[in-house]
């Protein structure tokens, strides 16, 4: 059934090609908001922790952006005994209160965008485009779970014999356990968030240890708009924090963004512990690859592969990896895309015009340098840009390969790889882009319109997107999410991702 209109959800961001700033003034007047001072922003856990503080670096320039205090285990373990001794009266809260809250939260997002992009971008490394598109979406996905809540807590009546009623009902299930990534430290964070605490969950939250600044702001602002001190706890900390919660068999879910390797892990420890038996909602990576055949424009080609491949520094899970070009456009296609990648401009998130900003830290940077050094030598780099040798950055890179499968892991940078392909060879490259286990976003660039149909009905990826760029899943518009080593589901910012928050109940009366 629709929804009435007051739960019809309208995206802040339904806009496929990403923030556009329209006039100059309104840009201006942004920046001025980011530069605002703020009070010297610090993360703590929400229970008493015997850690020190620790420094939060800048990736742009190593400066000190705040200090955070880190959960140990024991606060971890008090986080969760509390959160479970609040989860009854928390799940009889009426869920249009638990909704008004999530709202309220999305208001104050809003309100304090200025602040929140300052500290996406020096703790977070982001440009403004990619700072506001992710307040924007973080407002956005606690609008849409508050709807959703609406829609599926309520009783929903159902048929029976004469002299029975029916009715199913949807209640939280306990503590939710919100482990969250750095590459989106506001918006699945706080994403992860608010589909626990609508559903009638209380929460532990620990956010990426590189970006505790950004959670502990949006934690303050959800105790703000009402969350009870008990119902929603913070716990930032490191994987051994992380893998402590999971272990707690009071934990009664767990939502987690990040590697598939954590998410394994995750999966064995709720499969060994004791206690109930938890879902698991897992959004991991992908090998993600974009098929061009030769019809397509490759002025457009060129424009949805720069911002697919480069915009955030290639650090999302949703971003193109490996480029597949029809043999025949290959050679002018490649030019173009050279060309384009010359012009991108790599260094300070902060300053307008950048396209590239640093990989989150040194570790990140180590390992994709090693990468790139290991393609150098085997002689397979097409394009080389620079890169600030200050702080992390990396510079674009585009590498050659010969076939699909010589690209074995998920590289989480700005390095596109190209391989070509033949006409006759269509359905084998699908075949072998899917011999990698993952399947989370694909790319297609076609103007054939049974070719649209029988690769996307084919296909095996979570989010496919056909001639327009394939990052930036718009909440509502396009669930994001995909299957296989790439996650569990069900998608975020879609309709049926609160109901693996649900427990459900059905109640029949013999009258
Ligand atoms: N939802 C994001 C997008 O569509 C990616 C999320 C992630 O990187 O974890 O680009």
């Amino acid at each position: 059934r629709l929804p009435p209109p007051s739960e019809i959800y309208l995206p802040l961001r339904a806009n496929s090609k990403g923030v556009e700033f329209g006039d100059r003034t309104a840009l201006a007047a942004l920046v001025e908001e980011t530069r605002a001072p703020i009070p010297p922003p610090d993360a703590r856990p929400s229970v008493e922790s015997r850690a020190a503080a620790r420094p939060v670096l800048s990736p742009i320039d190593g400066a000190v952006v705040g200090h955070v205090v880190e959960a140990d285990e024991a606060a971890a373990r008090a986080a969760i005994a509390t959160a479970a001794r609040a989860f009854p009266e928390w799940s009889r809260t009426p869920f249009e209160a638990r909704a008004r809250m999530i709202e309220r939260a999305a208001d104050l997002i809003e309100a304090r965008r200025g602040p929140l992009i300052a500290l996406l971008q020096s703790e977070g490394g982001k440009t403004l485009d990619d700072a506001l598109a992710e307040v924007r979406e973080a407002a956005d996905l606690c609008r849409y779970y508050a709807a959703q809540a609406r829609i599926l807590c309520a009783d929903m009546p159902l048929p029976g014999p004469t002299g029975e009623a029916n009715v199913l009902r949807r209640h939280g299930r306990g503590v939710f356990i919100c482990i969250s990534p750095w590459n989106f430290p506001l918006a699945i964070f706080i994403g992860q968030i608010a589909a626990a605490l609508v559903a009638g969950n209380c929460v532990v939250a620990k956010p990426a240890e590189q970006t505790p600044l950004v959670a502990a702001m949006a934690i303050e602002l959800l105790r703000e708009s009402g969350v009870p001190k008990d119902v929603l706890h913070f716990a930032p900390g490191d994987g051994a924090i992380g893998a402590a919660l999971v272990a707690d068999p009071l934990a009664a879910g767990v939502v987690f963004t990040g590697s598939v390797e954590v998410a394994q892990r995750i999966n064995r420890t709720l499969a060994e512990r004791d206690g109930a038996i938890a879902p698991l909602i897992a959004e991991t990576g992908g090998i993600n690859a974009m098929i061009v055949d030769s019809t397509a424009l490759i002025e457009q080609v060129v424009d949805d592969v720069m911002a697919s491949a480069f915009r955030s520094a290639g650090q999302r899970c949703s971003a193109l990896r490996l480029l597949c070009l029809q043999e025949e456009i290959a050679p002018l296609c490649l030019e173009t895309l050279i060309g384009a990648a010359r012009e991108l401009r790599v260094g300070d998130p902060r300053e307008i015009g950048t396209h590239v900003g640093p990989a989150i830290d040194a570790e990140a940077k180590a390992k994709l340098d090693a990468y790139l050094s290991r393609q150098r030598a085997a002689g397979r780099i097409l394009y080389a840009g620079v890169a600030p040798s200050t702080g992390t950055f990396v510079a674009p890179h585009i590498v050659r390969l010969d076939r699909v499968d010589e690209l074995q892991e998920e590289i989480f940078g700005p390095v596109l790889h190209v391989v070509t392909w033949r006409s006759e060879r269509l359905s084998q490259l699908l075949t072998d882009i899917e011999a990698s286990g993952y399947g989370l976003t694909l790319g297609m660039h076609t103007r054939i319109e049974q070719r649209i149909r029988a690769l996307s009905h084919q296909a095996s990826a979570g989010n496919i997107y056909v001639n327009r760029n394939m990052i930036g899943a718009v909440v509502g518009s396009q669930p994001f999410g995909g299957f296989g080593l790439s996650g569990t589901g069900p998608k975020a910012g879609g309709p049926d991702y609160l109901l693996r928050f649900l427990r459900e109940t059905t109640l029949t009366i013999n009258t």
